[in-house]
């Protein structure tokens, strides 16, 4: 087995009946390239940039931040590096950014929202990323957004520093912009969303946690941490099948779409790419080499009327 999995390493993720999905990497910073790099991934799917960020004692300068970004950039030439704003607020603290105490801190001022509150923190970031777009396919994306109002505001903040880019003949290609959907209020007004945004990346994680109301971090609610529930299920079909209708492309990079079932099931959902932890890639890689995506789509569609995540789960584990 792990001799076949190291054998598909330089095969393209392609299922029976020729739909190539693309499998990505997620990373935490560019220490985690030669992996990504290793396993063949298409590109970035998600570049948590927090981690740059935590652990130290002050915010990492733009230019630091620029460094960064491009080494990731470069490393991947002309494929997509999908890059996440900040993401922290919630549970990810920085010690060198004061913030009131919050009694419900997954449901606070976290991800976009704090982009929002502190948007100089917000501009230095674009700042470096726009330097960094030169340097290889950048797209960026936003996390944690609930309304369409915070995706525009946040979206002006990027035209006028490109503005200033121009006005200072500063080097940059425009990027693709894109929300992570990982809110239940984004996803039932994906179709909305999909008017103004480039692409949707769902993030499970979280769209599980908000959507039971399950703190994710409780092992006491572990058992309301079901991403096969057919409540998940609805959500991700609704946001691709909105994307579709306005030609945008959805990707999953929370952790189901590295569950080779996860996956299959969320190709059957009308996911297009997948985005995980590079060693999980191969594993996923195998299960969907050997499915046809008609037969996974009219499968998906099915599951989307079961009732409840058990019955989800014995039908996958049956037809897989
Ligand atoms: C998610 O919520 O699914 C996700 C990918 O983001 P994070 O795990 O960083 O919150
Ligand atoms: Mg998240």
């Amino acid at each position: 087995e792990k001799q076949k999995l190291k054998s598909i390493k330089t095969v393209r993720s392609i299922t029976t009946d020729g739909i190539e999905v693309e499998l990505l990497a997620n990373i935490g910073s560019s220490k985690d390239l030669t992996q990504a790099l290793d396993q063949n991934a298409y590109g970035v799917g998600l570049f948590r940039t927090e981690v740059l960020f935590l652990d130290r004692y002050e915010f990492p300068s733009e230019e630091e931040q620029f460094l960064e970004y491009k080494k990731v950039l470069e490393s991947f030439k002309d494929k997509p590096v999908i890059i996440r704003t900040l993401d922290v607020g919630g549970d990810k603290l920085l010690p060198y950014l004061k913030l009131p105490a919050e009694s419900n801190p997954a449901l606070g001022n976290r991800g976009a929202r704090l982009s929002l509150s502190h948007l100089d923190i917000f501009k230095i970031q674009i700042r470096a990323l726009l330097r960094a777009s030169h340097y290889g396919y950048l797209k960026v994306m936003f996390p944690m957004i609930s309304t369409k109002d915070e995706f525009m505001k946040l979206q002006k903040i990027v035209h006028q520093v490109e503005k200033e880019f121009k006005e200072n003949k500063i080097l940059y290609k425009p990027f693709e912009l894109g929300i992570m959907i990982e809110i239940p209020s984004a996803a039932i007004i994906a179709d909305q969303l999909a008017s103004v945004c480039d692409f949707f990346s769902i993030g499970t994680n979280d769209l599980i946690q908000y959507t039971f109301a399950a703190d994710r971090l409780n092992a006491n609610l572990d058992y309301l941490n079901q991403p096969f529930h057919p409540s998940i299920l609805r959500l991700i079909h609704m946001v691709t099948k909105a994307a579709k209708a306005h030609g945008k492309k959805t990707s999953v990079c929370g952790e189901m779409a590295s569950d080779p079932l996860g996956a299959c099931l969320l190709i059957g959902l009308g996911v297009d790419e997948l985005s995980m932890t590079s060693s999980l890639i191969p594993g996923v890689k195998n299960k969907i080499l050997q499915h046809n995506h008609k037969q996974l789509v009219l499968l998906a569609e099915k599951l989307l009327d079961a009732q409840n995540e058990k019955e989800v789960l014995k039908t996958l584990q049956k037809k897989m």
